[in-house]
Parts: structure tokens; sequence; C-alpha cells
């Protein structure tokens, strides 16, 4: 039988198919940047991070047979530079404002050290220190930055679980160099299990990265469609749609715990004669400032959608027939009064849910009844059915 002899891991060759990843992962980075809306920010930064750090991960491979001031000073520069690329990526994409100079000074000093300790005082540990310290700083930095901002979905927990384990395997390399063990001769291409380890590790933790990414960049754009689609593009209310899966849900609620919940429609009086008077544009900003005072009036968990043209609807759980017909009266009363707006007024009709038969339709008719008694005994009131 014939036994294959097992090749060693080449680090050289994991460098290698690390870079061919990286620059695999900029392409997909690049095409989603073209056809994502424009929103979504900071995939070219990522994708110009993974291509920086493919040209250094090709200079650090190159280490033996380039001269040295390119394979150590400049590769190292090369790798801290991708780094603080896809950091800024992060922060535009989070739209976090950057200052960059801080950091532009700090690579620059390290780059001088790293220069330093190559070329005047050559000392393998000494630019160890400076390299191991550089990206532990940049990954931790952008670890933090992804977990102090914003909501953590899982695309977001996979980024700053990366981020850390590249952070925990410089902080390792930083203090195993310390060791007695360590070689006072020691080389980057050294066959010890902790380079191996620190090569390999940092060769999946860019291509973690760079999925991590990709999953952050689509995770937001699911985000902003799914707000396109229950969002009314004009007032910034909830749609229709939105609201009829809403009422059934509240409905379903309340049949299984006995609640009450109660639906609010709403129609601008004589909107007609606003836009007549004060033109179309002028119209618009009524029905956005509509609903941006009455948002403001209503509780949490309360839902107000547009209807259709000057006609909303709001959906108020757990409120009985009475404080709904408080809120109402408190909502009429706000807009009525308001004075910096082209005079006019609201009717709305309010119903609770009553009979265990009750569905969105006979919530809506109720309502749309009430509305009518509204508008028929003289507008800007309020009625109940
Ligand atoms: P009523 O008191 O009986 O409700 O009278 P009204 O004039 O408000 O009712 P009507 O249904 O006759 O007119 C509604 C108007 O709302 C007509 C339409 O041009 C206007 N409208 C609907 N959608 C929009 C919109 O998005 N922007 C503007 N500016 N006007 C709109
Ligand atoms: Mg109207
Ligand atoms: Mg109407």
């Amino acid at each position: 039988m014939l036994i294959l002899p097992m090749a060693p891991i080449d680090p050289r060759t994991v460098i290698l198919l690390a870079a061919v990843m990286s620059g695999l992962m900029a392409l997909v980075l690049y095409s989603l940047k073209r056809n994502f809306p424009a929103s979504i920010k900071g995939l070219s930064e990522w994708a110009g991070a993974l291509l920086v750090l493919l040209l250094g991960a090709l200079l650090v491979a190159g280490r033996g047979r380039l001269p040295d001031f390119l394979s150590t000073s400049i590769s190292s520069f090369m790798l801290w530079s991708g780094l603080y690329l896809a950091y800024v990526g992060t922060q535009r994409f989070l739209g976090v404002p950057s200052r960059s100079l801080p950091w532009i000074v700090l690579i620059t000093v390290a780059l001088l050290a790293q220069i330093w300790f190559t070329s005047v005082a050559p000392s393998y540990h000494m630019r160890l220190i400076v390299t191991t310290v550089m990206m532990a700083g940049l990954s931790g930095a952008h670890a933090w930055l992804i977990f102090r901002r914003g909501s953590i979905t899982s695309s977001r927990a996979l980024a700053i679980g990366v981020l850390l384990f590249l952070f925990a395997a410089q902080i390792m390399r930083l203090v195993t160099s310390f060791s007695e063990s360590f070689p006072a001769d020691a080389e980057f291409f050294d066959p010890t299990a902790m380079q191996l380890v620190y090569i390999t590790s940092f060769a999946f933790g860019a291509l973690l990265f760079s999925i991590s990414m990709v999953l952050m960049a689509t995770d937001q754009l699911r985000i902003e469609l799914q707000h396109l689609a229950n969002h009314d593009s004009l007032t910034n209310a909830l749609t229709r749609r939105h609201m009829d899966d809403a009422c059934r849900a509240e409905l379903e609620r309340c049949r299984r715990h006995g609640r009450s919940m109660a639906l609010l429609m709403m129609d601008l009086d004589n909107f007609k004669a606003v836009n007549d008077t004060y033109g179309h544009q002028a119209g618009d900003r009524v029905l956005i400032d509509f609903v941006t005072r009455i948002k403001a009036l209503l509780r949490e968990p309360d839902q107000l959608g547009r209807f259709g043209g000057e006609e909303f609807m709001a959906l108020l759980p757990e409120t009985s027939l009475e404080e709904a017909i408080h809120v109402a009266e408190r909502i009429r009363e706000l807009f009525a009064e308001a004075s910096d707006k082209p005079h006019c007024t609201v009717s709305i009709g309010i119903t609770t849910n009553q009979k265990d038969t009750d569905t969105v339709d006979t919530l809506l008719a109720r309502a749309d009844a009430a509305l009518y008694r509204a508008k028929a005994n003289g507008r800007n009131r309020v009625e109940s059915a």
C-alpha cells in the first residue's frame, strides 16, 4: 500500500491563499457597491481595504525574496493601512463621523519605527512589538466601533467576534514573544507552531471578516427594503398593508388575552381647499406636519398609518373606548390649534373591538361610519361607534 507523506503546511502558501481570497471578496464587495442603493455606504472602502491587504499579503509572502524594506516595513504598513481603511469603511457604513488625523499620525510613526528596526537597528522582536500593537489596536478599535454603534445583528456579532479573535491572536503573539523560549534570532517564517497559528489565524480572520462585511451590507439592504415596504414615502407613516397586518395581529392578541384595542380613522377636513388655496406642495407639508405632530402625541406601542390621500388611521393597543376618545380629542385640538400651518382641522371616527367575531373589515367599517358621522355633524369632531 502506498502511503503519501503528509506535506507540512507552508506559511507562504497560507498567505498566498489568503491574498487570493481577499481579492475575490474585494470583487464581491465591489459588485455589491455597484448594485446596492447609494444609501448603503462604506462598501468601496471595504473593497479597497481588501485590495490593500492583498498587496500587503503578497509582500509578506515575498519575505526573503524581495528587498527587506518592501517585505517587512512596507508590507506591515499595507496591513495596517488595509485594517484602517476597513475601519473607515465601517465608520461610513454606520454613519459615524471619522477623525482620521490621529490614525494617520500613528500609522506614520509606526512605519518610521518599522523602517528604523529594519534598516538602522535591525531587530525582529522590536518589529514584532510594533506590528502586533498596531494590529491589536486597529482590530480592538474596530470591534469597539461596531459594538457601541447601533443594534447588534447576527452579522455585526460575527464581525465583532472575528475582530476580537484577531485582537486576541495579536496579544498572544506579543506576549509569547517575551517568553524564555522565544529564540533571539527568530524570523517571520520560522516553522514554529506559534508562527503558523498566527499566520493562519490572520488569513482566516481576514476571510471571515470580509464575509461579515458582505452580511452586514445585505442585512442593511433588507432593513432598508423593509422600511420602504412598510412606510409611506411622503409622510413616513406606516403603509396601509402594514396597518392591516398589525390590526389583524392585535385583534388576535385581544381575543386570546381578553384585551381591548382602539382604532382611529382620521380624515383632514376640506383638504381640497388647502390644496386649491395654497398649492399642492403646501398640502403635502400639511400631511407631513400632521403625521409628525400625531406621532409625538402617541405612545410607544401605538401605530400610525396612512390609509390613502389625506386619511390616516391609528391603532392603539390595550386602550379602552374612553381612553381612545381622550387621545382623539387631544389630536383634534392639537391639530386645530397649530397656527404655524395653513388652517386645517381633522375629523376622527373611533371604534374598539367588541365581539369575538370582529375582523379588521368590521372594525374599519365601524370606524369609517363614525368618521362619516363626524363629518356630517360639522367636521373638526370626534365620534365613536
Ligand atoms: P372632507 O372634509 O369631506 O374630507 O373634504 P376634503 O376636501 O378633505 O375631501 P376630498 O376627498 O374631496 O379631497 C381630498 C383631497 O386630498 C383631494 C386630493 O387632491 C387631496 N390629496 C390626496 N392625497 C394628497 C397628497 O398626497 N398630497 C396633497 N397635497 N393632496 C392630496
Ligand atoms: Mg378630507
Ligand atoms: Mg378623504
